[in-house]
């Protein structure tokens, strides 16, 4: 005899769906399941390749701690977590996870990220997840730092605290996107400073949501490491090419 529970829940399932159908936001086909995305575009989901530096991303041919950059540069984080590159059909959920309030989509994209790399980043036992954070002009335009909302929800799944008032961003940059390599170095250069907390030979995890040239990140890290950390890691969604 079917379990009338069971019974119930499928049929209210289902009325569900008919009432209030899914829809993939990566291609808009219907979905049936309250999966978020449709096996397509979830197959499609650009992985890293297996080869590249541990600390910055870069390919390489085989995979490699740290390549020649980073063995000369204190700013390079000791450990860089990647879990997919930027390409479709993940960089235009991005865009709009970062400039459309769709934060509703900060839990998935979040087990998106745990999927690949959440048990290496167990494995680090940070102690503290840090977002990195926007200017405050710019989280007022915006509303929300879309980092914080990936970082938090991954401190808690990995059980470590969410640390919100120890890195700031003093410098109002310019996007990234929009300026040559040599400009994007002098325009985050200094754009970050350490508060009060005790960082002393602490194990930090930074969160962003994309790794775009690695200037942020670089003077994140920089800024946290002048202050004491003793190491720094960083993981973002998703890693542009280059
Ligand atoms: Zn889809
Ligand atoms: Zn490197």
């Amino acid at each position: 005899m079917p379990d009338i529970r069971q019974v119930c829940k499928s049929v209210v399932g289902s009325s569900l769906n008919v009432l209030f159908p899914s829809f993939c936001p990566g291609c808009g086909r219907h979905i049936p399941d309250a999966k978020f995305l449709c096996e397509h575009c979830y197959s499609a989901l650009p992985p890293m390749p297996e080869n590249y530096c541990r600390s910055c991303g870069t390919s390489t041919d085989r995979p490699i701690e740290e390549c020649g950059s980073c063995h000369y540069e204190i700013e390079r984080p000791d450990r860089a977590f990647f879990p997919f590159l930027y390409r479709n059909p993940l960089s235009n959920l991005i865009v709009r996870f970062k400039f459309s309030d769709r934060t509703e989509w900060s839990e998935n994209l979040t087990n998106l990220l745990l999927s690949r790399v959440g048990a290496q980043l167990l494995e680090e036992e940070p102690d503290m997840v840090i977002p990195v954070p926007l200017h405050p002009l710019r989280l007022l335009r915006r509303g929300y730092n879309q980092a914080a909302l990936l970082a938090g929800r991954v401190a808690r799944k990995i059980h470590r605290p969410l640390v919100t008032n120890l890195l700031y961003r003093t410098k109002m940059t310019r996007p990234q996107t929009s300026l040559n390599q040599k400009s994007r170095l002098v325009n985050v250069h200094d754009a970050f400073v350490v508060g009060k907390a005790a960082i002393e030979n602490r194990r930090i995890l930074l969160v962003d949501d994309v790794f775009t040239t690695g200037s942020t990140v670089w003077s994140a890290t920089r800024a946290l490491k002048e202050a004491g950390a003793g190491r720094v890691m960083i993981c973002c969604l998703a890693r542009v090419e280059y």
